[in-house]
């Protein structure tokens, strides 16, 4: 898969992480390389973990839950999570270097990517300290009923390459907020930030146990987490296919499961857009990334009358994109993260162009680069039923359809299996949130496409998932409600009477 090899003294090695300790792989000691994007070369060496070393890592989160950072109380939680947040920026040329160098990000949006992770420790600190239960009022004069929210327990976070560090704090946050414990399964592609998290939590002040991360590969490590009974809740994100299985391996034991899925995201643009204002984002939603992120606007629904202005003005500045090096600052687009995703988008663009979609611009591989690179690509006369109007490409591919009406619009932005996102363009207030209603998707934009923050819910209808990351709303996913009842009045019931 890789074209040149680096002599094994040049590769970084980087152990895994169980009960505070760096450690290889407990039973085979094997070890896979993780491959730089942009050069196809191999940089660093991982252990190949397996059931043993999950095993392991459970029973570290389980000890690390009943011993020390149980004794933690929500104030001192917050004050961890600041901690971490302050070291995260300190570190952050160290991370984003990390982030770059393995997902080929680009490294600019890298540093971005990573002050998020900081916003994300900060915000949940704030709920460590807020998050209440209930006084509940009932119809009883002498019970006092409440309710406490109890750590979920041990949390397995099973995390893709696209966004690795901050899909992983997306996790990490509110499960430390809420009082849990962690086992992280990151990408076989992608493994070396969460393990660089590791450090930073220790000096933080999170207790050995608490964080741990087994690397290996999905079928074996995601799946003995998923499957494992000391487990208590798997935070998923990746793709629709995946998500299901990890539902079906969770539910053998009752795990509590939160799935963040693929996406074929819309943004509609009507006949009363700004055209500049959606030309940019409709190239910031496909086209960042290189297109492989879960709420990529992989699709373009434009009035009739926008059609061919829009078109031609998205071709020049798809052809304008300037392919590279992630670490180049003046790159747009870098490469995609491995051999196979480049050789799934090409297929994908392959199947379009015999489904009868016009190849407007792209769909080849540019040249003098080695790296997997993939030309920005963009295609019109697509029908609604094509593959490329339904499947997730997850790369930089644009398939453009027209509308005439408003309702027509929302039917094509409703004709898909998932619901992650969506984008409206249109500067009539009133068709804006009446469209906006009228969409099954858990985030919608408006005159905007991808603005994030650690408050805000985010998740998806249908294939998209299920449950929501982000806000006051995710804290309830990693805890358990438990309600008390107290007699007050010292009194004796009827013990056969339900009054
Ligand atoms: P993937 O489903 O192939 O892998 C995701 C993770 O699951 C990886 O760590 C992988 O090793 C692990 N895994 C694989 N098989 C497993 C199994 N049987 N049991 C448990 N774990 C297993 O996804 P990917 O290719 O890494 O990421 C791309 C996908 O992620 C896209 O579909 C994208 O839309 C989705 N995604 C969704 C969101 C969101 O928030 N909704 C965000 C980013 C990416």
């Amino acid at each position: 898969m890789t074209a040149n090899k680096l002599a094994d003294s040049q590769l970084v090695t980087l152990p895994m992480l169980i009960d505070g300790k760096a450690v290889p792989a407990a039973d085979s000691g094997r070890t896979f390389d993780s491959v730089d994007p942009a050069s196809q070369m191999p940089w660093a060496r991982v252990p190949d973990g397996d059931v043993a070393d999950v095993d392991a890592a459970v029973a570290a989160a389980r000890a690390a839950l009943t011993g020390p950072w149980s004794q933690t109380t929500g104030f001192g939680r917050a004050r961890v999570l600041r901690r971490i947040a302050e070291l995260v920026m300190r570190d952050i040329d160290h991370l984003a270097g990390l982030e770059a160098r393995d997902s080929g990000r680009l490294l600019r949006d890298a540093e971005a990517q990573i002050t998020f992770v900081a916003d994300w420790f900060q915000y949940f600190a704030g709920l460590a300290e807020t998050v209440t239960g209930q006084t509940i009022p009932t119809d009883h004069l002498d019970m006092l009923v409440y309710t406490e929210a109890v750590p979920v327990g041990v949390v397995g976070a099973i995390v893709p390459w696209n966004a690795p560090l901050l899909l992983l704090a997306w996790k990490v946050a509110p499960a430390l907020a809420a009082g849990c414990t962690i086992v992280v399964k990151p990408s076989d592609y992608t493994p070396a930030t969460a393990l660089a998290l590791g450090p930073i939590l220790a000096e933080a002040g999170v207790p050995d146990g608490a964080y741990n991360v087994v690397t290996g590969f999905g079928p074996a490590v995601g799946q003995a987490i998923t499957a494992h009974p000391g487990v208590n809740k798997v935070a998923f994100t990746g793709s629709t296919a995946t998500g299901i299985a990890v539902g079906k391996s969770a539910v053998t034991n009752l795990t509590r499961v939160t799935l963040e899925l693929g996406g074929k995201s819309a943004q509609l643009v009507f006949e009363d857009a700004d055209p500049e204002a959606a030309l940019n984002g409709v190239i910031n939603g496909i086209f960042i990334g290189t297109g492989q992120t879960c709420i990529a606007g992989s699709r373009l629904l434009v009035h009739e009358s926008l059609h061919d202005e829009l078109v031609a003005g998205l071709i020049a500045r798809a052809k304008a994109i300037r392919i590279g090096s992630p670490t180049d600052t003046n790159t747009q687009m870098g490469p995609l993260v491995n051999g196979i995703q480049h050789a799934a988008v090409l297929e994908h663009i392959a199947v379009a162009r015999r489904q009868g979609a016009t190849l407007a611009c792209g769909g080849g591989i540019p040249e003098g680069l080695t790296g997997w690179y993939v030309e920005p690509t963009i295609f019109t006369d697509v029908h609604p039923e094509m593959d490329i109007a339904q499947k997730e490409v997850f790369g930089p591919v644009l398939a453009v359809m027209k509308f005439r009406t408003e309702e027509e619009a929302i039917e094509l932005a409703n004709n898909t299996k998932f619901g992650l996102a969506a984008g409206i363009w249109s500067q009539n207030v009133h068709r804006a949130h009446r469209v906006a209603r009228a969409l099954r998707a858990g985030t919608v934009w408006v005159n905007t496409y991808r603005a994030y923050s650690p408050a805000a819910p985010f998740g998806g209808f249908g294939h998209s998932g299920i449950g929501r990351e982000n806000g006051l709303e995710v804290m309830r996913a990693y805890s358990e409600t438990k309600t008390v009842w107290v007699e007050t009045a010292g009194a004796t019931r009827d013990p056969f009477s339900i009054r």
